[in-house]
């Protein structure tokens, strides 16, 4: 497994690689989440590259920049033991310059649920996607449905900008009691987690009601607060894959949404009907 560091050594190696290549970007403090993701890039492409950044331009002044979890010894050794072909592992300082051009997340789809909470998230995301997909060029990029309205974005962008490269959701992972993963959880202490499993809880109702026939929006959103008591809510939404509101759940067309904060850290969690 080879470890690079700047763009150009990158673009350089990859000018000699045969075959396929499929990409699976993250932040580090890989999990198995990542690894899922990984895992199908290995099945679906012929060479995989992963790249690790923790991307400053997606986090809002205040946020957890400087805490974010860093375990970039752990992350190589996982890399290696998965098959990795290449680790891309660069500073801000090569991704970013000073007088920079970035895009703007469009204002429908990126401005509400979590770009409403956190706003200029998803214009630092689509930025930093944009660059690493310009500089891996690959056949493939692999994205969390966990983080859904990142993937729609990303989707979009690759539309919009005839970007030649496809886009592959991956299912999201989750521990046996049923907490998504999240480089975020070790954040949590042990009465947080408990907590925390409102969520999965929350959205195995909605998945419930909706198997029962009960597809009215305002009815299983009621149910799934009840659950979510006493927890910080950030949102509650149903939607369409378009991230359009609806009434009525339109099944295997709608995706379920839940983002609470518990203690300073914020979780989010889905779930596709
Ligand atoms: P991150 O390092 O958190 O930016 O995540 C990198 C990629 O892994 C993104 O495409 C995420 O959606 C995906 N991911 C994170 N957690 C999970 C999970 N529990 N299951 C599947 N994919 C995940």
């Amino acid at each position: 497994m080879k470890i690079i560091s700047t763009v150009d050594e990158l673009k350089n190696y990859l000018k000699g690689v045969d075959g396929s290549i499929g990409f699976v970007p993250t932040m580090g403090a890989l999990h198995d989440g990542h690894l899922s993701l990984i895992k199908k890039a290995k099945e679906q492409n012929s060479f995989v590259v992963v790249s690790i950044f923790v991307n400053p331009t997606q986090f809002l002044a205040g946020e957890d920049l400087d805490q974010y979890p860093r375990k970039d010894e752990a992350d190589k050794k996982i890399c290696q033991l998965a098959g990795v072909d290449v680790v891309f592992f660069p500073t801000p300082d090569e991704i970013y310059s000073v007088d920079e051009v970035s895009l703007q997340a469009p204002h429908i789809r990126g401005y509400v649920l979590e770009g409403m909470t956190r706003p200029g998230h998803f214009s630092g995301v689509l930025t930093v996607v944009n660059k690493l997909l310009n500089i891996v060029n690959p056949t493939r990029a692999y994205f969390g449905k966990k983080d859904a309205q990142q993937l729609n974005l990303i989707t979009l962008m690759v539309k919009q900008l005839f970007m030649d490269v496809e886009i592959v959701p991956v299912d999201t992972v989750r521990e046996s009691d049923g907490l998504a993963l999240s480089s975020r959880n070790v954040y949590l202490t042990k009465e947080q987690r408990a907590e925390a499993l409102k969520i999965s809880s929350s959205l195995y109702e909605a998945s419930k009601m909706v198997s029962q026939g009960i597809l009215d929006v305002s009815k299983i959103k009621e149910e799934m607060l009840k659950i979510l008591e006493g927890l910080e809510i950030g949102y509650v939404e149903i939607l369409n894959r378009n991230f359009e509101v609806i009434k009525e759940v339109e099944v295997t067309q709608s995706i379920v949404l839940v983002e609470v904060l518990i203690g300073e850290t914020r979780l989010l969690d889905n779930i596709w009907l």
